[in-house]
């Protein structure tokens, strides 16, 4: 079966949730959308305290060609421009606040009846860039950007990422069985803006019912493979091994090597803005882990606070100690309930305190472990030697910027060593310094 070098096979914890059916959660009373929910510069608010807004009206413009808007998740009054918790960094970030007005009323003109397969590529690509559609599966990278090649880097191979590798998670499995028509016809979008007259969609061997829908559902010229059950069999660069043979070059892109890969539900955003005009104001995820009462695959509007998906999925056990966004191997540690679903939340974990491993981490014994598993071939024990000191410039020539940060050599590290911390707080002095030298040239 088709896999990557590398990679370790953590327990898949699916069975919560990969049976439940997508619920859509109702509307609450108040919505945070930060305004930074992608990779690239932040997007300029357009709205201010008292405004009105529709669902699916823009709140905020891109600001450059590597950025995204955010648009209203529902009708109602923006009570201002201000300062909420990000999921991802931790830091103070600036959101619009919506306060509800129940009605749920589109902004004018939407939803609208378009021809996507009528339409030229520039014209797609522009609808998916006014949609706001960033990669869902957690990267967050502009759509738009990645469905823009530079001309010398000609794209001959689409691969729709069904993979979702993370444990726990289900959101794109059951977005693949629900709905196959609005990824698939995503996909088709993608080709058609591309020029390319076939692609591939991967799905891992766990998710035997996704494969015979799409098998079922496709055109002929998309291929379905079924891919060996690894982790991080999802990534990018693994994905691209797997299905093309093709090695994206260190510090390079998968258009280096003419690929480009899109996850199910970034597809099936880019069907609802091409063929209806709607921007990405709600995403599928699950909610789940032992922590949670009642653990769902669920319909949420961007901007959702964390305490009301919560509540929606019973609250949260006596024993529930830790809530991630995303999976356990590349989710984010919360540490405030203030937080709110961004176009990026692949997951909602909530874990008891059995899940949770709270002893200190020793001395490296030197057990190259991590170096089997580590999927890009990097030095992980090296690497979290120098993270202790902070030494990120000698990081830098074992390939630091490499590290996909996906967990596999903190999991198997029998010393419990925070290797993937130790990485990315080398890699956010290495930025640091960077910023700089550009600030004093
Ligand atoms: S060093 Fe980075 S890429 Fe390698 S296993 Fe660890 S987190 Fe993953
Ligand atoms: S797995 Fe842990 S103990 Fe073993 S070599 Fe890597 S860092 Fe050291």
């Amino acid at each position: 079966m088709l896999s990557f070098r590398g990679g370790i096979h953590p327990p898949g914890m699916k069975d919560l949730v990969n049976g439940r059916a997508i619920e859509s959660m109702p509307l609450v009373p108040l919505y945070r959308v930060l305004l930074q929910q992608h990779i690239g510069a932040p997007a300029r608010p357009v709205v201010k305290a008292g405004d009105v807004v529709r669902k699916g009206q823009v709140l905020s413009e891109p600001q450059g060609f590597v950025s995204a808007s955010v648009h209203a998740p529902t009708s109602g009054k923006v009570r201002g421009v201000e300062e909420c918790i990000h999921p991802v960094t931790g830091l103070a970030s600036p959101c619009v606040v919506i306060e509800a007005d129940g009605e749920d009323t589109w902004v004018e003109g939407l939803p609208s009846e378009l021809d996507p397969f009528s339409m030229e590529g520039s014209e797609l690509v522009s609808m998916v860039r006014s949609s706001g559609i960033v990669g869902m599966g957690g990267a967050t990278f502009p759509t738009h950007v990645k469905l823009s090649p530079p001309k010398d880097k000609p794209i001959d191979a689409f691969i729709i990422n069904g993979v979702e590798c993370e444990p726990y998670l289900a959101a794109d499995h059951r977005l693949m069985l629900e709905e196959p028509l609005r990824v698939i016809s995503g996909a088709r979008v993608v080709m058609r803006i591309l020029g390319l007259s076939d692609a591939v969609m991967a799905i891992e061997a766990n998710k035997p019912d996704a494969v015979d829908v799409m098998r079922r559902e496709v055109p002929g010229s998309i291929r379905v493979e079924v891919l060996g059950v690894k982790y991080p069999q999802g990534a990018e660069k693994q994905l691209i091994k797997a299905v093309l043979g093709r090695e994206v070059p260190s510090g390079g892109l998968p258009m280096d090597v003419g690929a480009l890969v899109h996850n199910a539900g970034t597809c099936a955003a880019i069907w609802d803005a091409c063929s209806s005009g709607i921007p990405l104001i709600e995403r599928v995820t699950s909610v789940t882990g032992s922590g949670i009462r009642e653990p769902k695959n669920i319909r949420v509007r961007i901007g959702t606070p964390l305490r009301d998906v919560i509540e929606f999925c019973g609250g949260v056990e006596e024993d529930a100690v830790k809530v991630i966004f995303g999976g356990p191997m590349m989710g984010i540690a919360q540490y405030s309930m203030d937080v709110s679903v961004t176009k990026g939340t692949s997951g909602v974990l909530v874990l008891g305190s059995r899940d949770v491993d709270r002893s200190s981490y020793t001395s490296c014994i030197s057990c190259g472990r991590c170096v089997d598993a580590c999927p890009m071939g990097l030095l992980p024990n090296v690497l979290s030697k120098l993270g202790e000191r902070s030494m990120w410039e000698e990081a830098l020539s074992f390939n630091l910027m490499d590290c996909i940060e996906c967990g596999s050599c903190a999991y198997v590290c029998p010393a419990r060593r925070p290797i993937v911390h130790f990485i990315k707080h080398m890699k956010a002095l290495s930025r640091e310094a960077s910023a700089k030298k550009r600030q004093a040239v």
